[in-house]
């Protein structure tokens, strides 16, 4: 049986990869400054015995023997097409290639963080062709040369092409630029931002405390998992090893707050996976878009949502008495659903932040055709930052290099965040469908009808399908961006007193 022989093989890849994964998580949180050498030593150690695994020989003659073989069940196919994805990526690249491309990546995370402290451009730009060609080379082994962006993006979103992201942000683009000019302009945005300057001096260990109650409430399970502090919030690992990561500012208690909820969207995902499946496909989460989709709708559907916040308010209020005297129910909420438009993207709001992705996605896509030149792309994005977003950068740091993507070639990334809010989005509507007083639920603290539905509907089916049609089968439709503009403008329009 040639499927029995290849779980356990595919397991073995799985699990040496989560050893590195958790090499990674170490030395965030919990590295001595002095050891960066000797962890760079353990994750090329690592890295090996993981490609050695991920393309062992016998891995490829069972996949090739299994397509051969007719009548494959649903689940079995699933499972042989993403093995042949990774098995693909593992051995089609040459060893050479893979070298240069990592000591290439190390070289332009440098070059990039120098040109962005003295905001030089030009002594990055060579870094970034080289990322490009890099980029293009590997597609082409893929055997996807003639449409190197689409591989780019299938990488993080299996079966997502450019064309198709595309006629998503441009219809997504129409609508949400007259709204964010509309509530700009409104007079309660000003009110929102004097609101949140005013949370000052929350202290952290209640903090700490509070965002414990909060994540524990909405369903994370510390019995498998548990969060801890780093430079930049993140989550990794899976099933019932589950790591993430915040940090936490005395003077911006919603930052720490709201990326937790955040990352526990993300560590819930991979609760939910099938726990019998693991390391295959029917136990891992369905791309980054669907991932970035269950941290977001925690994130923001859920908890700035009047009803949330009517059951976690009292508590706010008890563990941090001083600070929040002075702060009124109705500005708390303002404050938890600001927008105001950023030149940076990592400082974005929920609503301005999918135009940040859009011009990244725009500046890519000319970037990969060949249209748009390296050396012009700094003025490329003054423009569209004009265009999308209302303001001119006046440096490069806060235009151009201000993310980090770019300099290891990770090109294709950016639109999983939008994708995500998208689907988000469509889920949601799809749950008020089903049960329309939802947020009477949240309000009474309990949180277990949706994350039931979630592990149901999306987190129990693994990568059995890909994003798109996974959305399909949930919500009954093709994915689109109206249900993203359809929430911003219920919950933005009506906050702001805009309705463009
Ligand atoms: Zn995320």
């Amino acid at each position: 049986m040639p499927f029995a022989e290849l779980l356990p093989l595919l397991k073995r890849a799985h699990t040496l990869s989560t050893i590195g994964e958790l090499l990674g998580w170490d030395e965030q949180v919990n590295l001595p400054p002095g050891a960066a050498e000797q962890r760079a030593a353990q994750h090329s150690a690592m890295a090996e015995v993981v490609h050695a695994a991920a393309s062992a020989p016998r891995m490829g003659e069972l996949l090739s023997q299994l397509e051969a073989t007719p009548e494959l069940s649903a689940e079995t196919q699933a499972v042989v097409r993403e093995a042949r994805r990774d098995y693909d990526r593992a051995t089609k690249l040459p060893p050479d290639f893979v070298r240069e491309k990592a000591a290439q990546g190390s070289r332009g995370f440098h070059a990039w963080a120098r040109a962005k402290a003295g905001d030089d451009f030009a002594s990055y730009a060579p870094f970034l062709e080289k990322n490009l060609e890099l980029a293009r080379r590997e597609a082409a082994y893929l055997g996807h040369g003639d449409s190197p962006y689409d591989y780019m993006l299938d990488k993080h979103d299996p079966g997502v092409t450019a064309a198709a992201v595309d006629r998503l942000f441009t219809e997504l683009k129409r609508d949400l630029v007259p709204l964010v000019r509309a509530i700009v302009a409104s007079p309660i945005a000003a009110r929102a931002r004097a609101a949140g300057e005013r949370l000052r001096g929350f202290p952290i260990n209640a903090q700490q405390m509070f965002l414990r109650e909060v994540t524990g409430r909405i369903g994370f399970d510390y019995q498998r998992g548990r969060i801890d502090v780093s430079l930049h919030p993140f989550c990794s690992g899976t099933g019932s090893d589950v790591r993430m990561t915040t940090r936490y500012q005395e003077d911006q208690p919603l930052d720490a707050l709201f990326s937790s909820i955040h990352e526990t969207g993300h560590g819930l995902y991979e609760q939910g996976l099938p726990a019998e499946h693991l390391g295959n496909a029917l136990g891992i989460h369905a791309g980054m878009a669907m991932h970035e989709s269950q941290s977001r709708l925690w994130e923001n559907q859920v908890a700035r949502s009047r009803g949330f916040w009517r059951f976690f308010e009292p508590r706010w209020r008890e563990l941090f008495p001083a600070p929040t005297r002075e702060v009124s129910s109705e500005d708390l909420y303002l404050a938890i659903n600001a927008v105001e438009p950023t030149l940076i993207r990592v400082d974005a709001d929920e609503v301005t932040y999918n135009l940040h992705i859009i011009l990244r996605f725009e500046i890519e896509k000319r970037l990969f055709t060949g249209e748009l030149p390296v050396r012009d792309l700094p003025a490329a994005w003054r423009v569209a930052s004009r265009e999308l977003i209302g303001l001119e950068p006046a440096t490069d740091r806060e235009g151009v290099l201000q993310d980090v993507h770019w300099s290891d070639g990770a090109f294709g990334y950016f639109p999983s965040y939008c994708l995500g809010n998208m689907i988000a989005a469509q889920l949601w509507y799809r749950v008020l469908e089903l049960r329309p007083a939802i947020e009477e639920d949240f309000a009474r603290g309990d949180f277990r009808w949706l994350l039931d539905w979630l592990r149901e509907n999306v987190h129990a089916q693994g990568r059995r399908f890909r994003a798109l049609e996974l959305v399909r089968r949930v919500t009954g439709q093709e994915l689109s961006p109206k249900h993203l503009t359809r929430y911003l403008r219920e919950r933005y329009g009506g906050l702001y007193g805009v309705h463009p």
